[in-house]
Parts: structure tokens; C-alpha cells; sequence
């Protein structure tokens, strides 16, 4: 289907659309107000976490850096604080690059363009389109999987939307439907209407779906097949030891390099591949500790975009200094200024990993 006829299928949706969010919107704190600042965060933070988990991420995240200065300005080891247990740590690195681009260039301010909004660092298409229509009332589409979800069943499309053809004529398609004198309600709209009623798998709830009569996937009965979307590659696995270990009611941990996955992020020892006992105390002797106590702790599993670890971890009180750049914790330490990932939850437990944010 071309853009132009796919625009004149949705051109109903919108007044039903906005009339539907405005009565049943779910009440939220990045809806408050629309400071530009305010949204790109919420937009940040909402990339692949959901809402639930973001709520308290985002209060405390404004109350500590409440504008681009204070972003910009903010000590790394502090912002990776605020940001731990969030994952995706690069959203946060890149909001503070993109923060130093306003303070530089707009004046502290978030820049008043689409085009602008979208070369700042971490920002894409998605994030530029949904700051530009909700915070600058500018009719910017923004066109992430719940759009694409709700879209393809209204058209009863059976395009791939992992196609990046798709996603542009869908985008295409909604600029050109977007209402001009209220694009923000109908672009949050959309994206209410895809987290809460035309829900993914095979359940979308049409008996209270606005967009009920307007549906084509729904007045074909085939809902529940769509969207059409080609299967990702598998990710890749790796196998790793975790060591928890203590010395004299201290906890020894290592930074993770500035490249790569999680970096520098504070992590505990690890080794690469399943380690048994004895394999465990050679590890641990080639570090420079003599184990004691050793016990096997259960095994974990993170998974990361590209890559899935599979973990299992020993617990030990041990002697030795370790390696020279291995830093040692006390648990309050570790609580309090240490950025630890969710990766290690299942060892260092849940409540370090939710500490106070050093002032
Ligand atoms: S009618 Fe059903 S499938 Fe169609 S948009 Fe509404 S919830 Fe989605």
C-alpha cells in the first residue's frame, strides 16, 4: 500500500483517537507538563523499559538534574548512579553529550526543530518525532513498534514492519494525518492506544478500542495474526563465573573496560566459561586470592539486545589483595557509590542495586 493511500485509510482515526485519549489517559508524570526537557527525558527513559519501571528512575532523575545544565554538568560516576539498574547505559552517556550540544548551541535549551532534535546524540527519528509533536506542537509523527503494531492492524497490512520501508511509509502516511492543531495528544494517543487496548500477541482488546469500526485487521477477524514481523537473529551466548567474594567485611570489585558492553560499570570478578570448584580456586588463585568457604551459588541469566549470559557464580571468604585495580567495597560503599548492572542482581543482591544517589 502506498503512503498516500494508507493516509487517506487512517485519515479517520485521528478526532476519535484524541477524543479517546483525552477522557482515558493514563496519568502519568512525564504528562504533567510539556517542557521539551521533561519529555526527551521521559522518551529516553521509555526506550525498551516500561512504564512501571521508569516512574521512579525519572522523579529522582529530575529532581537530581533538573535541566540540560545540570545533565551536562554532572559527574559520570554519579550520573551512571542514577541511571543503575536502567540498563542501556548509553542513553544515559548520550544524554549527557546531547546536553553539553544544548548548552553549547541552544541556550540550555532543547533545541525548537525536528531536524535539530535529531542530531543530537542518542536521538533518533522515534525520539526527535515524539519531543517535536508533544513538547513543540510541531507535526512530527513518531513511529516506534506500538505504532507500527496499531497501524498495521488498522490497514489489515501484512508488511514486514521490520522493514525500514515500512516503518517510512507508515511515518509517510501519519504526517500527512496528524492533526495540526493538536499533534502531541494524537501522537501520545496512538501510543496509549498500543500499550493499553491494542495489545501485542494475539489479544488486542477491540471491544473497547475507539478505533473499533475503523479497523480493518478487526473487521476481517485477523487481529490477532498481525503485525506481520520477520523473526530477529538468535542471540549470542556466553558463558561466565561470577565470584562474590569478602574479606574482612570488605567486597572486592573491578571496573569494566571504557569499551564494550556495560563499560565502566563496577562489577564483581568474573571469569569467561562454567567454572567447577576446583576450576573456580585456580581462577581465583591466578588473581591473587586463596579461597575459603567456597560455595556454589545458583545460576543466573541476563540478556542483553545481541548477547545472552548464562552465569553461575561462587561465593568465598578469601586472603590476598587481588589485582592492583580491583577497588574494595564495604556494603555500604558499594550501595552508595557504585554503579553495579542489573546483569549482576542475582549476586550482589537487589537492595544494593536500589541505593540512595550520593549528593
Ligand atoms: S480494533 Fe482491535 S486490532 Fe483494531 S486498532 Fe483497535 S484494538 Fe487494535
Amino acid at each position: 500500500m502506498t503512503p498516500e493511500a494508507l493516509a487517506r485509510q487512517l485519515a479517520p482515526i485521528a478526532a476519535p483517537l484524541v477524543d479517546w485519549y483525552r477522557q482515558n489517559a493514563r496519568v502519568l508524570p512525564w504528562r504533567e507538563n510539556t517542557d521539551p526537557y521533561r519529555v526527551w527525558v521521559s522518551e529516553i527513559m521509555l526506550q525498551q523499559t516500561r512504564v512501571t519501571a521508569v516512574i521512579p528512575y525519572y522523579l529522582r532523575f529530575l529532581e537530581a538534574l533538573p535541566t540540560p545544565a545540570a545533565l551536562a554538568a554532572c559527574p559520570e560516576d554519579r550520573l551512571m548512579k542514577l541511571w543503575e539498574g536502567l540498563g542501556y547505559y548509553s542513553r544515559a552517556r548520550n544524554m549527557q553529550k546531547a546536553a553539553r550540544v544544548m548548552v553549547e548551541r541552544y541556550g540550555g535549551q532543547l533545541p525548537s526543530s525536528f531536524e535539530d532534535l535529531k542530531a543530537l546524540p542518542g536521538v533518533g527519528e522515534y525520539t526527535a518525532g515524539a519531543v517535536a509533536s508533544i513538547a513543540l506542537g510541531l507535526p512530527c509523527p513518531a513511529v516506534d513498534g506500538n505504532v507500527l503494531r496499531v497501524v498495521s492492524r488498522l490497514a489489515a497490512s501484512r508488511e514486514d514492519i521490520a522493514a525500514p520501508q515500512v516503518k517510512k511509509d507508515f511515518s509517510a502516511a501519519l504526517s500527512a494525518v496528524i492533526p495540526r492543531d493538536c499533534p502531541g495528544d494524537f501522537t501520545q494517543a496512538l501510543m496509549e492506544l498500543g500499550a493499553c487496548v491494542c495489545l501485542p500477541g494475539g489479544d488486542p482488546l477491540c471491544g473497547g478500542c475507539p478505533l473499533w469500526d475503523l479497523c480493518r485487521a478487526r473487521a476481517l477477524g485477523i487481529q490477532g495474526r498481525l503485525p506481520v514481523k520477520a523473526p530477529k537473529k538468535a542471540r549470542r551466548q556466553e558463558e561466565h563465573t561470577v565470584f562474590v567474594l569478602e574479606r574482612e567485611g570488605l567486597l572486592p570489585l573491578m571496573k569494566r573496560p571504557e569499551k564494550g558492553l556495560l563499560r565502566g560499570l563496577w562489577q564483581p570478578p568474573m571469569a569467561a566459561g562454567h567454572l567447577d570448584g576446583e576450576e573456580a580456586r585456580a581462577a581465583l588463585s591466578a588473581m591473587g586470592f586463596l579461597a575459603m568457604d567456597l560455595r556454589p551459588l545458583p545460576p543466573a541469566r541476563h540478556i542483553f539486545t545481541h548477547v545472552q549470559w548464562e552465569l553461575v557464580g561462587w561465593q568465598a571468604r578469601v586472603s590476598g589483595d587481588g589485582p592492583r585495580d580491583f577497588r574494595w567495597f564495604t556494603p555500604r560503599a558499594l550501595l552508595e557509590e557504585a554503579a553495579v548492572p542489573t546483569a549482576f542482581a542475582a549476586y550482589l543482591g537487589g537492595k544494593a542495586l536500589k541505593g540512595p544517589i550520593p549528593r
